[in-house]
């Protein structure tokens, strides 16, 4: 088989469809170099070498060495340069790309080839002495941290030390003597620390290289990305090498990065940050602050260093025509690479651009309004779990705030938290429930579980497309970045700033959309869901065929959900409503009564709360079907626990506290899940049952005279094994029902229907629906009832489960399609089968998750019910799932 793809000078072995194989990286680059980009020619290594390389204990074939001598050639041609030549060397870089991008995760080495030879060859062919030694010392010190692993503090500490000897307080300062020396020192760390000389065989250098940036698939930090961000283990990363091009030849040189529309906002302008006179990383590393692109960003910054567009217009000019025909070629915002060596520019990656939620709603919106894309497109576009960002409150305008710092908008959206230092702290604090702020001087790849776990993020160095800030944005959390002024103690746990001080574990506020940081924390208020917004959603009504509901039981829910677009509730859970402080005591007096009597005493305290829960509900939902699930949870999560619990119930139920704790001992379960719940209960207390049926029904015909517009309730049976059970439940149902028509005269249209929740009733699903009118799949329980998973204690093993590829998501979060989905799609064809056009709709945690949702499109339910904000993320999907 074939692993090496060229590409430059006329030639372009592979394209953009080739991701898989040749990752994002290499298949654009061949892509560009084909549309006829000036892009420094190379060579990409197949992800398939990748694999191979891990199955065969990370080594390499022989064919892949003569493969590579080819496309060493390959560069050699066209650049008229040779690899290892000590007169005029070919420098390159071998870079990492996979199929997914994963930005920082895996290594990179630059100016590869320098050795103490070729760099004087260099110098001599440039004719600048200075360019050849600070390109010799970069690639000594990345080689060793990349490839040799060594600790990369000392080479920082010997420029830091250099720098402060001569009194410099820039890179840009020190001259080639300078820079030569600290190649003397730098070579001296590595023998220490490596016990041997830095590699001077380039060839060595190059498969060191390449050996390297295939590693780095497999270390710590990609694994947690990739875990993060649900990439297989098994897709692997391509390797590129490619000619070096120099932005750090002086002051026509310069290297830059650029989005063609801005990623924060979508607004139709380019944006980006170049530095004159440096080398891709720089930018990044945020060792220097970047300038401004364009001349509007700097004026509106009112920013000092000239933007690109006025120090050199003219190839300025040339990057923003390079844009317009990236964008038309792509059709989507590019997130692009480039240097400028000596006035000549060179482009060096293109992809399509991370954004935030608000800015993929307006790029598509605009896009599609431009012509550039078609409507479904723009649907299709909008990553639906990213709407998140944009449903959950933003800060009051109108709140005081105590503002003490302000940095760069690095990622919008508000938070507040406990200030934390290091990204482990971060972790620890948000298991235990702490909302935190992870402050950094910088943040690097190995921060990311702690940017993870914290609600927002704070650096005092960066710019807007520093590590912070690329990862917080894809991640959806707000970012502050490049706050200059935070004098930051971390040893110490605390920051300084303008004379405050604020510890670990004091609270800050900051906003991502305006850069400012606070103390304390600051009311927030509902987002502005209009706009953009409003459009793509209406585009994706206009496409879906599943109806959305909510999973709400409380009156604020319920609103939440009807302005999030919901279509009627899919599962109201009764019980929320028995834990409430005023009923309690009357839930606790029915559970522990001895007889129906006492029981019936109880029932008829809760009834009419019960019926204000409903008809309060009902209002909002007015017109729109409700589906309200009878108690499901066993009665031992209601048994009082504490003396005075007991104490109350003995006072409002006459019945002594001795009696009491003895029946709530005889009630104790061990396995309370398997135990007494769901319509066992209504089986073996059914005044409980029919108490519930009354109050809804009362309550609808109430609403029903008030509005005149009757809502249509759906009376669900949770836990239904057997057809028998839930014949004995609808009796009762109906009962009730017959009962409360009598009693006010007037009827309305309802439903008794069941979740499928568990195993059998999806196998029975055929005699169930012979007196079900629909079906809910519960797929929370019926996810823990088919894997035999509690769901409450998997946390300690599944994701090991996952790691190791068991499964390949959290069956929790969404759904295992290969097994649970199947008793779906048994469950859907039986009902069906008896009950011609049976309702059939999901109301577990996955009718939220849009992967759950396309499964349920392919099923034919006819909704998915979601959490109230998760409402507009399942019409998004919905709509993708229907295109
Ligand atoms: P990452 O995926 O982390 O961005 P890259 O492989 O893109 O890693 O490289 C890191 C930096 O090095 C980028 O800024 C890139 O532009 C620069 N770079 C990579 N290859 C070359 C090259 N051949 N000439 C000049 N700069 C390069
Ligand atoms: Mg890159
Ligand atoms: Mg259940």
């Amino acid at each position: 088989p074939r692993y090496v793809y060229r590409f430059g000078g006329g030639v372009s072995d592979g394209g953009s469809g080739d991701r898989n194989l040749l990752g994002g990286k290499g298949a654009n680059l061949a892509e560009m170099a084909s549309i006829g980009l000036p892009v420094p020619p190379g060579f990409t290594i197949s992800t398939e070498m990748c694999t191979r390389y891990y199955e065969e204990g990370q080594r390499f074939p022989e064919s892949l060495r003569t493969e590579v001598a080819n496309g060493i050639a390959h560069i050699e041609g066209i650049t008229g340069k040779k690899f290892g030549d000590a007169a005029d060397p070919l420098l390159v870089s071998v870079r990492s790309g996979a199929r997914a991008s994963m930005p920082g995760m895996m290594d990179t080495v630059l100016n590869l080839g320098l050795n103490d030879a070729t760099v004087v060859g260099l110098a001599q062919a440039s004719g600048d002495a200075r360019f050849a030694w600070d390109s010799y010392r970069r690639f000594i010190q990345m080689y060793s941290d990349v490839v040799l692993e060594l600790d990369h503090g000392a080479f920082e500490e010997a420029l830091e030390i250099a720098k402060e000897d001569k009194g410099y307080s820039l890179d840009t300062e020190l001259s080639a003597e300078d820079w030569q020396g600290l190649v003397d020192q730098y070579k001296a760390i590595v023998q220490e620390q490596w016990n041997k000389p830095f590699p001077q065989d380039v060839h060595e250098q190059l498969w060191g290289a390449v050996g390297a940036v295939f590693g780095s698939w497999q270390s710590e930090r990609a694994k947690v990305y990739r875990r993060l961000h649900d990439i297989p283990g098994a897709w692997g990363t391509a390797v590129n090498v490619q000619a070096m091009v120099f932005g750090n030849m002086g002051d026509t040189s310069a290297t830059g990065v650029a989005f063609t529309r801005d990623p924060s906002t979508g607004e139709r302008a380019y944006y980006g940050e170049y530095l004159i006179n440096a080398q891709g990383e720089d930018v990044v590393a945020g060792i220097r602050t970047p300038q401004y692109l364009t001349l509007a960003a700097r004026e509106k910054a009112g920013a000092k260093p000239l933007s690109m567009e006025e120090s050199m217009p003219e190839v300025y000019g040339q990057l923003a025509k390079v844009f317009d025909l990236l964008e038309t070629h792509y059709r989507d915002m590019q997130d692009i690479e480039f240097t400028v060596q000596q006035g000549k520019l060179w482009m060096l990656q293109t992809r399509a651009g991370k954004r935030t939620a608000k800015a993929a709603l307006k790029v598509a919106v605009d896009m599609a309004e431009e012509g550039l894309i078609t409507r479904e497109e723009a649907v299709a576009r909008v990553d639906p779990a990213a709407l998140d960002q944009l449903l959950h409150p933003t800060l009051d305008p109108k709140a005081p705030r105590d503002v003490i710092a302000k940095g760069l908008p690095a990622s919008p959206g508000a938070a507040s938290g406990l200030v934390v230092f290091d990204a482990d702290t971060a972790e620890k604090r948000a298991e235990m429930g702490d909302a935190v702020i992870l402050v950094r001087t910088e943040t690097s790849p190995e921060d990311i579980h702690g940017m993870h776990a914290a609600k927002g993020i704070l650096t005092a160095r960066g710019g807007m497309t520093s590590h912070a800030a690329v990862v917080a944005r894809g991640m959806g959390r707000p970012c502050v970045s490049g706050v200059g002024t935070l004098a930051i103690d971390a040893k110490a746990k605390r920051f300084k700033v303008g004379g405050r001080e604020v510890k670990e574990g004091d609270t800050i506020t900051i906003d991502g959309s305006t850069g400012e940081v606070m103390l304390g924390s600051v009311a927030t208020v509902q987002p502005e869901l209009a706009g953009d917004f409003g459009v793509l959603m209406e585009w994706a009504d206009g496409v879906r065929r599943l109806k959305v509901r909510a999973n709400a039981e409380t009156p604020l829910d319920c609103e939440t959900a009807r302005s999030f677009g919901a279509e009627g509730v899919g599962l109201c859970r009764t019980e929320h409503m028995f834990f409430d402080a005023d009923r309690i005591t009357a839930v606790r007096q029915m559970i522990l009564a001895e007889d129906e009597k006492g029981r019936r005493a109880a029932l008829a305290k809760l009834l009419p709360e019960q019926r204000g829960d409903f008809t309060a509900i009902f209002r909002i939902m007015a017109g729109l079907p409700v589906t309200i699930r009878l108690l499901d949870p066993p009665l031992h999560e209601f048994l009082p626990h504490a003396e005075e619990e007991f104490a109350e119930v003995a006072a409002s139920s006459g019945v002594g506290v001795e009696t009491l704790k003895r029946r709530a001992a005889e009630l104790h379960e061990f396995n309370p899940m398997l135990g007494h719940r769901g319509c066992r209960l209504g089986v073996t207390y059914p005044e409980i049952y029919e108490m519930q049926a009354r109050a809804i029904f009362e309550a609808a015909l109430d609403v029903a005279a008030e509005t005149g517009e009757p809502p249509i309730p759906e009376v669900m049976i949770p836990l239904v094994a057997t057809r028998r059970e839930l014949e004995l439940m609808k009796a009762i149902v109906d009962k009730a029902a017959a009962a409360v028509f009598a009693e006010r005269g007037r009827d309305i249209a309802y439903l008794v229907g069941t979740m499928i929740e568990l195993p059998r009733a999806a196998l029975k699903a055929g005699e169930i629906a012979e007196v079900g009118e629909f079906f809910s799949f519960g797929t929370n329980d019926l996810t823990q009832t088919t894997l035999g998973v509690s769901r409450d204690d998997a946390g300690r093993f599944l994701t090991t489960y996952v790691d190791q590829g068991i499964y390949s998501k959290d069956p929790f979060v969404s759904l295992d399609v290969e097994g649970v989905g199947e008793l779906i799609e048994i469950a859907a064809e039986r009902g069906r089968k008896t009950r011609a056009g049976i309702k059939l709709g999901i109301c577990g945690e996955h009718g939220g998750d849009p992967a759950s949702i396309a499964f349920c499109e392919r099923t034919g339910l006819d909704y998915v019910s979601a959490s109230p904000y998760r409402v507009p993320i399942a019409r998004l999907a919905a709509a993708q799932a229907a295109l």
